[in-house]
């Protein structure tokens, strides 16, 4: 179970963006890659998220095809180590751990902070 889900609102906790918040418009799972094998296993700790309207970068496009609309210096949101942004708690307003809890038989998402389930 992720402890980031898409929609979510998290707080970047490191790097130039520290305290600014955003919603979760992706959440892209990391793998262990061997060169010959391939995709060997999942590792959540290369999970990254693509929030919205952070970490943008300008990317140069190349026109290559006709079909390629967007070219020249674009911007767009470059994905970001989920190890360096946290789950906004809903009840406290702070950035938050993420435990998990059982309600009612349902395995929920639970803030480390106050103690309150999450969605
Ligand atoms: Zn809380």
């Amino acid at each position: 179970m992720m402890k980031i889900r898409r929609g979510d609102t998290v707080e970047i906790i490191a790097g130039d963006e520290l305290g600014l918040r955003g919603t979760v418009r992706d959440v892209l799972r990391g793998w262990n890659v061997d060169r010959k094998r391939g995709r060997v296993g999942r590792d959540s700790s290369k999970d990254r998220v693509i929030v919205g309207g952070r970490n943008i970068i300008k990317k140069h496009q190349r026109p290559i095809s006709q079909t390629r609309t967007q070219t020249g210096i674009i911007e767009l949101e470059a994905p970001i180590p989920i190890s360096k942004v946290a789950l906004v708690c809903s009840h406290c307003d702070e950035w938050t751990r993420v435990g998990f809890t059982d309600a009612d038989g349902i395995k929920v998402r639970m803030c480390k902070r106050c103690g309150e389930t999450i969605d």
